[in-house]
């Protein structure tokens, strides 16, 4: 994929905020660390698009970046973070439910996993969700280059098992050290908006 624009656009706190161009939407779900801002900019190909590390505390801005000119990530605030207090964590749930319920433009969320780690409880529950509301999902897991080639097929199974994946859900094996899975997942963007 070659890319010829992205920016950040907004941090969106409200649904009138976000962009009324109607272009598609993909979203990136996991915990906080998981790797998704790595994940955007490898995709785009800049080191520091979307920020690594992205303060915990903001939990209730979505992150727009528009890709040359044709389709946004949507970076959800991770999940997961220990210091999150209760009031922070229902109003997370309000707003993603909000935009997994109400957004027309959303046609696919990526489900953002660790490949050294079975998925969480908070990770089944995004995917529960997802499932509930009948979005297409894609489970990308991140950060293959941290455990041995050997153990990918294990960890991968973990994975499925845990969240009981749909078979018919793409699962993608990803890193944002070598980009592995980087065409493979631009090729599953593209023929997801295309069709
Ligand atoms: P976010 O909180 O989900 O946005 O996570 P970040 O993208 O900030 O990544 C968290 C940490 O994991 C950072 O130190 C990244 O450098 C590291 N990281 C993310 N993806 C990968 C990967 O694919 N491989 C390796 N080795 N490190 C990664």
């Amino acid at each position: 994929m070659k890319i010829t624009s992205a920016e950040f656009v907004i941090s969106a706190v409200r649904p009138d905020q976000y962009p009324t161009d109607a272009l598609p939407e993909i979203a990136l779900a996991g915990r906080s660390n998981v790797g998704k801002s790595s994940l955007i900019n490898r995709m785009i190909n800049r080191k520091n698009l979307a920020r690594t590390s992205s303060q915990p505390g903001k939990t209730q801005q979505l992150n727009y970046y528009r890709i040359n000119e044709q389709v946004y990530f949507i970076d959800f605030p991770g999940y997961g973070y220990a210091k999150v207090s209760k009031s922070e964590r229902e109003a997370w749930g309000r707003m993603i439910e909000r935009y997994l319920k109400d957004r027309e433009e959303l046609k696919l969320v990526m489900l953002i996993i660790d490949i050294r780690h079975a998925p969480s409880k908070d990770d089944c529950l995004m995917y529960e969700w997802l499932k509930h509301f009948e979005i297409p999902t894609c489970i990308v897991v991140t950060k293959s280059d941290k455990i041995p080639k050997s153990q990918w097929d294990k960890q991968i199974k973990l994975v499925k098992e845990t969240l009981q994946a749909d078979p018919r859900d793409t699962i993608i094996r990803y890193s944002s050290e070598t980009g592995e899975g980087r065409d493979q997942l631009w090729g599953h963007i593209m023929q997801t908006i295309s069709s």
